[in-house]
């Protein structure tokens, strides 16, 4: 087992020979003059005067030898619908998007919000936003009109591109009304709209602003957009995250550093070679869409596969048949996903040839021992335990089968990836914990090439976001427990803070609470993750309202959860949807009027509440065990 560790080693104490060699990988139009720049910490700035592009990394790069294969393999199980774009047809589009963009103004630093839901059209104008130097924001289409007005008053975008719907389970779901809202509801509404329209429900343009997406492309189909060469350490995306607070915090990722860093982990992590065919099953609203089904595959010349559907559609070998039809390599999926198909027919998962395939990647969330030994048992290939954040960008914690085979143990995403001084730290002392003690996963800086820079115009909110938790020491907390067992072994055992993770998407129970509270009945609300079998955990509500006369007439507490659910999905959308509301008098909470929380998760969880001595009114508790 050496050779990982040993390798491990390399990047952290020698961390400028290591990344000047890894940044080999791609295409420098400048040379950079120095690999690293931590002048000012914690900021750190990657391939310092490099001039490079993700686009032309991504696409035409690989032009000269790849033109003719297959890039990009669109499948739709909801239109029934698969389309093939060669490395050259990516181009094309590309550029026509390119072209789109800059006719109507775009120009390098202005933001460009993509509102899509998992269609080709997506990854055509990140990578377009990359070519000219535009910074691309996707926002999750299952998120509502006020999350999307919150980040296009942060990202302020000077265009948005998004469609008339999306499709779940075959039904569309329209985007254009809630769009339009955002647009209304943010304070800096863009000048332009381009629209893809798929067809699947009407929608009105709105004069001057809208622009129909299939009329701009015949314009620009043969535009050659020239490429804008960026310095390393300029802006190429920024990417919402939920955090503790109410607003989202906008990941902002460099353009060097994070091209070496996906390119490299390819290789080493993923195991993949150019040629290759890469399927992760995220969406493009995501930090592993953006990794993963996008910039990671086609930086190092391998095809991606990008699907819109679900795992069950139309039947729950969907995936399995997407491996056998493509050919795919490595596929990448998230844990809730596999204990969803553990539910169905196990002959489903031996209908499909999956011979081409060599390992499986699961991230997002916790893996449960379980489900890890089961996929891995019933298909008879490694399953990969993958742990990593919206900000670092790619995996902290993960098997690397490109750098040595190592044995895995379900439960554990077993070591710390190269480039990651991965800590455990207590959280009172801020030292580091021994094997076995339970403590805060930190990351000593600089962080590595393709962690994010900062938060998106709040240079001080990232110090102190992720730098300020522990006494003396100013290194990166993850938010999350973790321990390291004897044989070096890592684990991770649940967040720090409030923030919670259903089915792989992480959700700011803040955000959920300030839309409960919305409501005019509700005087106050605490919402919780609560441990469930598929999704990982489930958001539970508690309530409390103005007046308890409101509940005194017949169905009135089923009414009211009903109209509470509507405020949320109209907010934050139905991935924010609570599994349950319940009506109480009272939240338990100490006597500086902190709510509970690690108390009532537990009470859901029917586990013993714990330490009880700083309550200021015990029967709050008694409520909640009542509700329940
Ligand atoms: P996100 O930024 O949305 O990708 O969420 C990141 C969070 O998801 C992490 O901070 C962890 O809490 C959790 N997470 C991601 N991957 C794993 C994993 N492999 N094991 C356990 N937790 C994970």
């Amino acid at each position: 087992m050496q050779k990982i560790h040993e390798f491990h080693r390399q990047s952290i104490q020698d961390k400028e020979a290591f990344w000047a060699r890894e940044a080999q990988r791609i295409h420098w139009q400048t040379p950079f003059e120095r690999t690293l720049d931590y002048s000012r910490p914690p900021f750190a700035r990657w391939f310092v005067g490099g001039r490079t592009n993700l686009c032309y990394n991504a696409v035409d790069r690989w032009l000269d030898t790849q033109a003719d294969q297959p890039a990009l393999i669109w499948v739709s199980t909801e239109v029934e619908q698969e389309i093939v774009y060669t490395r050259a047809d990516l181009a094309r589009e590309v550029n026509a998007a390119a072209a789109i963009l800059q006719e109507q103004g775009v120009v390098k630093g202005d933001r460009v919000l993509v509102y899509l839901p998992m269609i080709p059209q997506a990854a055509f104008f990140m990578l377009a936003c990359a070519r000219i130097g535009a910074i691309h924001s996707v926002v999750f289409g299952g998120f509502a009109a006020h999350n999307l007005a919150q980040r296009i008053d942060d990202a302020r975008p000077r265009l948005i591109v998004s469609t008339d719907a999306g499709s779940r389970g075959g039904r569309p779901i329209a985007y254009k009304p809630l769009l339009d809202q955002a647009i209304q509801q943010s304070s800096h509404a863009p000048e332009r709209v381009v629209l893809v329209d798929r067809g699947l429900v009407p929608m009105t343009l709105t004069a001057g602003r809208d622009l129909d997406y299939a009329t701009l492309r015949a314009r620009h189909l043969d535009a050659q957009v020239p490429v804008v060469w960026l310095e390393s350490s300029e802006p190429s995306y920024v990417l919402y995250t939920s955090g503790t607070t109410g607003n989202p915090k906008g990941v902002q990722r460099d353009t060097g550093g994070y091209a070496v860093a996906l390119c490299a982990s390819m290789e080493y992590i993923f195991g993949g070679k150019p040629g290759d065919v890469y399927f992760s099953s995220s969406d493009v609203g995501w930090v592993v869409g953006h990794s993963y089904v996008v910039y990671g595959p086609l930086l190092n010349g391998q095809a991606t596969v990008m699907y819109e559907g679900t795992p069950v559609r139309p039947d729950a070998a969907i995936l399995w048949k997407i491996v056998e039809d493509h050919h795919v390599n490595a596929l990448f999926s998230a844990p809730t996903a596999i204990r969803v198909l553990k539910k169905h027919d196990p002959a489903l998962l031996h209908r499909h040839d999956l011979s081409s395939l060599d390992r499986i990647y699961l991230a997002g969330e916790p893996l449960d021992e379980l489900t890890g030994k089961w996929l891995s048992e019933v298909l008879n290939k490694p399953v990969v335990d993958n742990y990593w954040q919206t900000e670092t960008g790619w995996p902290i914690l993960s098997a690397q089968p490109g750098v040595q085979e190592v044995p895995t143990r379900f439960g554990s995403p077993t070591f710390p990836v190269y480039g990651f001084d991965v800590r455990v730290v207590d959280e009172t002392t801020g030292r580091d914990c021994g094997p076995n003690q339970k403590g805060v996963v930190a990351i000593e800086p600089p962080l590595p090439p393709g962690a994010l820079s900062t938060i998106w115009g709040d240079d001080a909110r990232f110090v102190k976001t992720y730098f300020g938790s522990f006494p003396g020491r100013m290194t990166y907390s993850t938010s999350d427990w973790g321990l390291v067992d004897d044989d070096g072994y890592w684990y991770i055992l649940g967040r720090t803070d409030d923030v919670i993770n259903v089915a792989g998407h992480r959700l700011g129970t803040r955000e959920i609470e300030e839309s409960v509270n919305t409501h005019p009945a509700v005087a106050e609300s605490a919402v919780v993750g609560v441990a469930d079998e598929i999704k990982g955990q489930v958001a539970v509500a508690f309530a409390v309202l103005r007046s308890q006369d409101l509940l005194s007439e017949d169905g009135a507490q089923d009414r009211l959860a009903a109209e509470i659910q509507r405020v949320i999905e109209q907010r934050n959308g139905a991935v924010a949807r609570p599994a349950r509301i319940l009506f109480v008098t009272a939240l338990p909470k100490t006597r500086s009027g902190k709510v509970l929380r690690r108390a009532i998760v537990a009470l859901c969880e029917r586990r013993d509440p714990g330490d009880l001595t700083t309550i200021e009114d015990p029967s709050a508790l008694d409520q909640i065990r009542q509700a329940l």
